[in-house]
């Protein structure tokens, strides 16, 4: 495995989400790679400093102000759900309507299929049949007859 993926479970084994296999492995590495092991001082530096940073006070009227906005908010977001549900009828539409002249399509053509493969060995038949009555019979016949 190359440091990049190491590095992605250094950060894993920090939050606590990384299991003992794979936790395994990274201390292996950990023990051979100066360049990963800097990566994890790094990140745990990073970490604690982010754990003793102060947190920020929020007023309270903040919290209302938020709900009170995506009260708001909300009537508009359904019109747009219902607009994009009104949205999908046409285009259902539309779908059904392709599969209906695709299958219409594809009877049709059956269809005609059939009846060219119908009359093409009926052709077929009538070209046997002229062929033998005036290449057999006119062949021998005709070109017997002397005129
Ligand atoms: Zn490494």
């Amino acid at each position: 495995m190359r440091c990049a993926k190491y590095k992605k479970q250094i950060d894993l084994m920090q939050d606590g989400a990384l299991d003992q296999a794979s936790t395994a492995k990274l201390q292996a590495h950990l023990d051979e790679c100066i360049k990963c092991r800097a990566y994890q001082q790094q990140a745990l530096k990073l970490r604690e400093l982010m754990l003793s940073a102060p947190r920020p006070q929020v007023p309270s009227w903040l919290h209302h102000q938020i709900l009170h906005q995506c009260k708001a908010h909300e009537p508009k977001r359904l019109k747009v759900r219902k607009k994009f549900r009104l949205q999908l009828v046409p285009a259902t539409l539309a779908i059904l309507l392709s599969f209906v002249l695709g299958s219409l399509l594809g009877v049709t053509g059956f269809q005609i299929s059939a009846l060219s493969s119908k009359v093409a060995s009926e052709q077929v038949q009538e070209i046997t049949f002229f062929g033998e009555s005036t290449l057999v019979e006119d062949s021998f016949f005709g070109g017997g007859n002397s005129e």
